[in-house]
């Protein structure tokens, strides 16, 4: 508890260009092993890589959504290493003169807005990758996600807690939703973490030393990585001892890391000026463009809501988190016209139903349909457990909201005298409810309401029923 937790994350993005970074084959997850790759892209003497322009227009887009500053010259290095995964022995990147610096982004942590400072935005390309047999005896190298167009974001180390690294780490992720640079699908590696943590103790401007934990793909993993990385470094300086410079790999299921390599292993890279390809010059108008295309971001929807529809800052916040989610607000919000309504479902029954099924539900329900039912709910044409089941059909049949409502008869019933003939029905099958009534036992009224809706199916009006009851049941006590 005597400690700062400092963090500084490092995130590699896979771009969702057509084609690679620096070669015409398919940018695409899977396939089979090998189908994608060309003598550019594996390196072979004698090709040449040639830039792929989406490639800079996405890292441009990316670096302005994260008011980044977007360097007028800027070149690409090669990072030497051996690995079986990179047949050039070499990895092209940008060392020193990155293509997007000194950037921020605003993130809400609690009720509060924190701002992240942003480094550099850099383009790389990604390595294969290496598929190891389960006897342990065999590797196989499959080659297609060589030459993947990456781009590394680099935080400042302004992220103070396990919490915030993944609210971090989340903001990001949808920005480049929004910006339509990335799928960002964590589970195949599109967005992934590294994070840098030191502590330091409270109150202290000296830096601890820091410790490097690399490739995390996933929310919870970043969160729970730093967190037990924190609790180890604490343990270590309670116990008096030193925190050693190391790169450190996480093991999810085993919820604990171990060391990769020492300080004294660390690689010098020779980083060198890549001679195959020009330095990048980016031209004013090349960027204004781009600026002026840029989509709407998450923040200026958060507070477009706040004041175009009046909803809760909470409601906002939550709802703009997902472009998808917040389209759906949007076209539903348009025909049902009760903003706070939309809002509410949206964050009950929208959002449980995603967290069970995933965000598939997404592509049945849409602005048209679900606005519709809300409208007529609002309208108290149904009640709130008619709607849920209006949402649940039209999920899995694509139904019209209208057309199932009539097919299953779910219209509230307000005929006076099918109400009050129930009423009296209810009161007579149960004459110890309404002595307790009558004998001043309030609770015996929610019973008698509850039977009544259930003897109407559930498609009573609520208000109506109660005004009714209470008249009815001051009737019998009068008697
Ligand atoms: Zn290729």
């Amino acid at each position: 508890m005597g400690y700062d937790t400092v963090i500084g994350l490092e995130i590699h993005v896979e771009l969702k260009t057509s084609s690679k970074i620096f070669c015409g084959c398919k940018n695409e997850f899977g396939g089979e092993p090998n189908t994608r790759c060309c003598p550019v892209c594996l390196g072979m003497p004698g090709t040449l890589p040639v830039l792929n322009k989406k490639v800079l227009e996405y890292t441009v887009k990316a670096g302005l959504a994260m008011n980044c500053k977007t360097a007028g010259f800027s070149k690409f290095d090669r990072k030497n290493y051996f690995y079986p995964d990179m047949p050039k022995a070499y990895q092209v990147t940008q060392h020193n003169l990155p293509i997007c610096y000194d950037g921020y982004v605003d993130i809400v942590v609690g009720h509060e807005i924190k701002r992240i400072g942003i480094e550099r935005i850099h383009i790389e390309e990604d390595a294969g990758k290496l598929i190891h047999s389960s006897d342990g005896q065999d590797s196989l190298i499959d080659y297609n996600r060589c030459g993947v167009p990456l781009i590394e974001i680099v935080t400042r180390p302004d992220i103070s807690s396990p919490e915030e690294a993944k609210i971090f780490l989340e903001t990001i992720k949808t920005i480049l939703e929004y910006i339509e640079v990335s799928d960002c699908r964590m589970q195949e590696g599109s967005l992934r973490a590294d994070v840098n943590l030191s502590l330091k103790p409270k109150g202290s401007n000296t830096p601890g030393v820091r410790t490097e934990m690399k490739n995390l793909n996933s929310l919870r993993a970043v969160q729970r990585a730093a967190q037990a990385e924190a609790e180890r470094q604490a343990r270590i300086l309670d116990a008096g001892q030193e925190v050693y410079q190391e790169t450190r790999r996480w093991d999810d299921h085993k919820g604990e890391s171990f060391v990769m390599r020492g300080k004294e292993e660390s690689m010098d890279y020779r980083y060198f000026p890549e001679p195959d390809l020009p330095p990048v010059c980016l031209d004013e108008n090349f960027v204004r463009t781009i600026k002026k295309s840029m989509p709407e971001l998450p923040g200026m929807r958060r507070e477009r809501y706040v004041n175009q529809f009046g909803i809760p800052k909470y409601d906002a916040e939550l709802i703009t988190q997902n472009k998808h989610i917040a389209d759906l607000f949007e076209s539903t919000t348009e025909i049902c016209g009760n903003p706070k309504l939309v809002s509410n479902w949206i964050m009950t029954e929208i959002m449980k139903r995603i967290n069970e099924t995933g965000e598939m539900i997404l592509e049945s329900i849409n602005g048209e349909n679900f606005g519709q039912t809300l409208l007529l709910l609002d309208k108290g044409e149904i009640t709130h457990a008619s709607a849920i089941q209006v949402i649940d059909v039209l999920l899995e049949t694509g139904e019209e909201p209208v057309k199932i409502i009539e097919r299953l008869n779910l219209r509230v019933q307000r005929d006076e005298t099918l109400v009050e003939d129930t009423i009296t029905q209810v009161i007579n099958d149960y004459p110890d409810a309404l002595n307790d009534y009558i004998s001043g036992k309030e609770k015996a009224f929610g019973f008698f309401m509850g039977k009544t809706m259930a003897a109407l199916k559930g498609r009573g009006d609520p208000s109506q029923v109660k005004r009714m009851l209470a008249k009815e049941l001051q009737k019998r006590m009068n008697q």
